[in-house]
């Protein structure tokens, strides 16, 4: 902007704004069509959630968005958070919050992959990009305008809402050597994870949280994944799991979510809209801050009371899970056009900001920390 332009804008907005202060209780829309700042009205909003209530960091971080809004706008926005199931069953929350039943939901964005394959690239791609390439590339790569369109065919406002990191590769109860181990190898694992262990020959799984721990005692299934160190030890796997693999190729940097109804979010005022988007870029910050500081921790904890080894899934597996994976996504992207449009944005950004990161991040971790 131009600074005569802008100088003549502050001159507007000084004039303005006690206008709007003295007739905010009269009109709605300023005379400059600008929703006003309504000091007194307040809103109630519902806030869902994919996860159990109070789930450690996920369900904590939306308990922090409540709480954000509440104080930045005054309690003019407060936000009541449910837990999965507590108001409507957790995957019915996208419905739900479309249809205007509640205002906003926490969630991951694969879980509405029936909807359309499209919404994977928006949660996590197996081999994809991590926590800090899929930041860029939703801030400063296009993805966020695609995420808008995608969820605007559903009357949704989509934002980051956290990140969980790379994760572990899972628990397991059988040596993985060579890609022949997967063979056989019943895991749960759900998502496009599941199919590309069973492009390897395994067999996907679905278990539901609180029978994972149990099924892998039994030996009902041979691994499981989960998330990192600090969940996965409150499950308690590694009590019963022989060996715990890493990275988690499948989830390289899951991104969470927060949708709002389109309608209502552009029904606050202009001010309170601001602080729902502030308050939501805190807890994307937080988020993936806490999982990583809870996961050192827990990793240590692991190591000091577990009965079991971590190890590394050998290069080649990798090398030929990686080519299942490509197999997969590429399935994924030709599912529909509009699946293909975001899967190329995503991949040209992949690999445009692959060598930059080798050069920097990868190397950093490879020579510079020890
Ligand atoms: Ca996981």
């Amino acid at each position: 902007m131009k600074r005569k332009s802008f100088l003549k804008k502050v001159a507007i907005a000084s004039a303005i704004a006690p206008i709007a202060l003295t007739t905010s209780c009269r009109s709605e829309e300023a005379e400059s069509g600008a929703p006003n700042i309504q000091t007194s009205k307040k809103y109630r909003w519902k806030m869902l959630t994919t996860w159990p209530p109070k789930f450690p960091v996920l369900g904590e971080g939306a308990e922090l968005f409540s709480k954000l809004v509440s104080e930045m706008s005054a309690g003019r926005l407060e936000i009541k958070v449910f837990g999965g199931g507590e108001l409507v069953p957790a995957l019915e929350a996208f419905d739900a919050v479309s249809a205007g039943m509640a205002e906003c939901s926490s969630s991951a964005a694969y879980y509405w992959a029936g909807k359309s394959p499209a919404f994977q690239f928006f949660a996590t791609v197996p081999f994809g990009m991590n926590a800090q390439q899929v930041n860029a590339w939703l801030k400063g790569g296009g993805g966020q305008k695609l995420w808008d369109e995608l969820y605007a065919n559903y009357n949704l406002k989509p934002f980051a809402f956290g990140n969980s990191g790379v994760q572990a590769g899972g628990w397991y109860n059988r040596e993985i050597n060579s890609i022949a181990d997967f063979k056989g190898l019943k895991m749960r694992i759900p998502g496009l994870g599941g199919k590309v262990l069973e492009k390897a020959g395994g067999t996907a799984v679905l278990s539901a949280g609180g029978e994972i721990y149990t099924n892998l005692e039994r030996g009902v299934i041979d691994a499981t994944e989960w998330i990192g160190p600090y969940h996965d030890y409150k499950m308690g796997f590694h009590k019963i799991a022989k060996y715990c693999y890493f990275p988690g190729w499948h989830e390289p940097g899951t991104v969470l979510e927060l949708f709002i109804n389109k309608k209502k979010l552009e029904s606050l005022p202009t001010d309170l809209q601001r602080i729902v988007e502030g308050a939501a870029a805190i807890v994307h910050d937080w988020v993936l801050a806490e999982f990583d500081a809870q996961n050192g921790i827990y990793l240590q904890k692991m190591k000091e009371e577990g009965n079991m080894e971590f190890r590394q899934f050998p290069d080649e597996v990798l090398q030929q899970m990686r080519t299942f994976a490509n197999e997969v996504v590429t399935e994924v992207a030709d599912a529909n056009p509009m699946s293909k449009k975001i899967f190329e944005s995503y991949d040209k950004f992949r690999k445009q900001i692959t060598p930059w990161s080798n050069m920097t991040e990868k190397a950093f971790y490879n020579q510079l920390q020890q």
